[in-house]
């Protein structure tokens, strides 16, 4: 069933939850793309919700999208090693091949339950595109990465970008071992002109730290501060100084990618409890599809629980912490209202199968979703109140992964 402006109800859904709460056998009003009412109250058309469990979209706060095409190619080495070999086949890729990819990425992400993503790439006007098409949410912009494009290029390109009602710009660099500090500058004024903010990969590795330690004389969170650079996403921040945690406290995010960082052995430890403690927004993305190589963000979510694990010894984050990453967090990211089942935000909601999350019980909901379940037990997605069904994402993907696959 289509509907999307008018009101409609979920009808007495099994089991909601958001980072706040757990309601049973519940109604959510929804229109014009927003929360109406949750509770007893029903509007316009009904959808039986009774054999499904409604959680908040998640939010993937950093990936590559157009990577498909390198799924799989050169695995298995670390990072600075990899990421030589992907320049070299990025800097051949045609426009068309970057499309195809991005285009099965969102489907992939839309068939998890990902309701928004962060991008960090060269063909954001794609985004754009795909973000209509397919009605998911997107932040992306060109990349400021000077071994492969001259950055005055990528300011001018950046300035062609929009915003709409599904996507934002944002101004994205690579990180500050691939830019100097001329284009870093020049980020920053750009970021300030288009009031939004720069997404960079930082401190992931240990050679990073000490080369940057080497040529400013500082680490890599110092140097982006002493820059006047605080409006920022770090992304990966394995290889934080405690002293740099406070500085963090002004960005606008950090996100943790477990998945890629496990894969990629760029070690170290991401302090989430410590970044949680310091009232710092911790959001969670899967990092690209050649460095994780899935884009499932529920099985990032129990990645990231894992790692916390193994790396501390301790169980201080829990499930609870990563949902609140995935979904709360990742809407203030892009600054929209939404993550939380309420009334007055974004009907951005995923509608598990209640009866693949057994036992269905109150108290093991969180814990099936986030430990036990797969996208496999996603049937519907909804965002901006317009409902998604799975089986045609599904056949969609067969049918551009055939295109991918002529093409590589
Ligand atoms: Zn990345």
């Amino acid at each position: 069933m289509e509907v999307f402006n008018k009101a409609y109800t979920l009808k007495n859904c099994s089991f909601i939850l958001d980072s706040e709460k757990i309601l049973e056998n519940v109604n959510i009003v929804i229109e014009n793309g927003k929360i109406k009412n949750v509770g007893n109250e029903t509007e316009g058309d009904e959808i039986d919700c009774s054999e499904y469990v409604v959680t908040p979209g998640f939010v993937n706060s950093h990936t590559h999208s157009a990577m498909i095409f390198l799924r799989g190619y050169y695995d298995d080495n670390e990072l600075q090693e990899w990421l030589d070999k992907m320049w070299e086949k990025e800097r051949t890729a045609s426009r068309k091949l970057l499309k195809v990819s991005s285009e099965l990425a969102v489907l992939e992400m839309l068939s998890s339950g990902t309701t928004a993503f962060v991008d960090m790439y060269f063909n954001p006007e794609d985004i754009v595109e795909l973000s209509q098409q397919y009605g998911i949410r997107a932040a992306a912009g060109y990349t400021f990465l000077d071994e492969i494009f001259d950055p005055e290029e990528v300011a001018k390109m950046q300035g062609r970008l929009q915003e709409t009602k599904l996507f934002k710009p944002i101004v994205n660099v690579h990180s500050v071992y691939a830019t100097s500090e001329k284009t870093l500058l020049l980020a920053k004024d750009l970021a300030e002109e288009e009031n939004t903010w720069i997404n960079i990969h930082l401190s992931e590795t240990r050679k990073e730290i000490y080369e940057t330690k080497l040529r400013k004389g500082k680490f890599p969170v110092e140097y982006l501060q002493s820059l006047g650079i605080a409006k920022f996403q770090a992304v990966h921040l394995g290889w934080v100084a405690s002293w740099e945690i406070e500085m963090l406290k002004n960005s606008i995010a950090v996100t943790h990618c477990p998945t890629s960082n496990m894969k990629l052995a760029t070690a170290g430890a991401f302090p989430f409890y410590e970044m949680l403690n310091s009232g710092i927004n911790v959001t969670i993305g899967t990092d690209g599809p050649a460095s994780n190589n899935s884009l499932d963000i529920i099985r990032e979510m129990k990645n990231a629980v894992l790692l916390q694990r193994h790396s501390y010894w301790d169980t201080r984050i829990k499930a609870l912490h990563v949902f609140r990453a995935a979904t709360e967090n990742g809407y203030k990211l892009l600054r929209i209202k939404g993550g939380l089942i309420k009334e007055g935000y974004v009907a951005d909601l995923v509608l598990f199968n209640k009866n693949d999350l057994y036992p269905l019980k109150k108290d093991r909901i969180l814990s099936n979703i986030i430990y036990f379940s797969t996208k496999e037990n996603i049937s519907k997605i909804i965002i901006n109140g317009k409902i998604i069904d799975k089986e045609t994402l599904r056949k969609r993907i067969y049918e551009v992964s055939k295109k991918l696959n002529e093409m590589i």
